[in-house]
């Protein structure tokens, strides 16, 4: 599932063909996403301008000059593609992929940019939503969310508060979408590994008693926020079906320290640990037991 570096590296690919650009035409080719797209879609959205692809989480928001923003998430295996109609000496390749990803293709945008963008997402867990700009703030997906890790209110002082007490592991406090937005299983481990942390321990013990942050919860502020950057420097991780918007894959799964390396040698110089694989919460958890305590 795409986390919070993949769905940066599409808003980065999505927004030079689409800021400023108004869309020309949308073709609907299925409405039953994870939701059914909403009513009157293609009309709400034909002749409005894009004024900037932001992104909250692993939502991508297109605000439009309508005023109402356009709520894009990936689900499990949604990708877009961007193709560029004129002067691209790549056309003949990328109309061999058009024809592959056809019968995936649900929702397609012709943009006044001459840039066309298709949503492709074989599962359909991935889905889009129309709602007014005063009102995404309040909206389910939305409104619950924890502060954006890579933002500068996140900090060792926000996250122990927020884990001051919580008998969980870490492992599952930073996967709780409230607690911190955007991180899934590979960035917590990979995390939880530069932070020199075990996934297992409770996480009230980055904060005092009275939720003051200590020094384990400035690694691990410092350790999400490393590895989050690097892996949108690398263009995210490609592992099934994560690709840039422009037909690349992200590099960032080479560089993976513990995730999906069970048995290897652990890569901190001078640790003779082994990765270790475990399952929190039916889901698979990789690091060190060595160094990570
Ligand atoms: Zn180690």
């Amino acid at each position: 599932m795409p986390e919070l570096p993949e769905v940066e590296t599409v808003r980065r690919g999505l927004a030079p063909a689409m800021e400023g650009a108004r869309f020309a035409k949308v073709e609907v080719r299925r409405r039953d996403l994870r939701w059914p797209l909403p009513k009157n879609f293609a009309q709400r959205l034909e002749g409005q301008t894009v004024t900037g692809i932001g992104r909250r989480a692993k939502y991508l928001l297109a605000g439009l000059s309508s005023g109402d923003v356009l709520i894009m998430h990936l689900g499990m295996s949604g990708s877009f593609h961007v193709f560029r109609e004129v002067g691209d000496k790549a056309l003949g390749r990328t109309y061999h992929e058009r024809t592959q990803h056809l019968a995936h293709d649900h929702v397609v945008f012709h943009m006044s940019s001459g840039a066309t963008v298709t949503f492709n997402d074989p599962r359909r867990f991935g889905f889009m939503k129309l709602v007014a700009r005063k009102k995404l703030d309040a909206e389910p997906p939305l409104k619950r969310l924890g502060p954006e890790p890579l933002g500068n209110a996140f900090d060792a002082a926000m996250l122990a508060r927020a884990c001051k007490g919580k008998k969980t592991s870490l492992k599952a406090a930073l996967s709780d979408q409230r607690i911190v937005a955007g991180l899934g299983n590979i960035y917590v481990c990979e995390a939880l590994f530069r932070a020199r942390l075990s996934p297992k321990r409770m996480a009230a013990t980055i904060a005092t008693s009275t939720g003051a942050p200590n020094e384990r919860a400035e690694r691990l502020v410092e350790g999400i926020k490393a590895v989050l950057k690097d892996a949108i420097k690398a263009g995210g991780s490609s592992l099934r079906d994560h690709k840039r918007p422009d037909g690349e894959l992200g590099m960032f799964q080479h560089h993976f320290r513990v995730y999906d390396r069970e048995g290897e040698k652990c890569p901190t110089p001078g640790c003779r640990g082994t990765v270790k694989r475990i399952v929190q919460n039916g889901r698979s958890t990789f690091f060190c037991p060595v160094c990570q305590k």
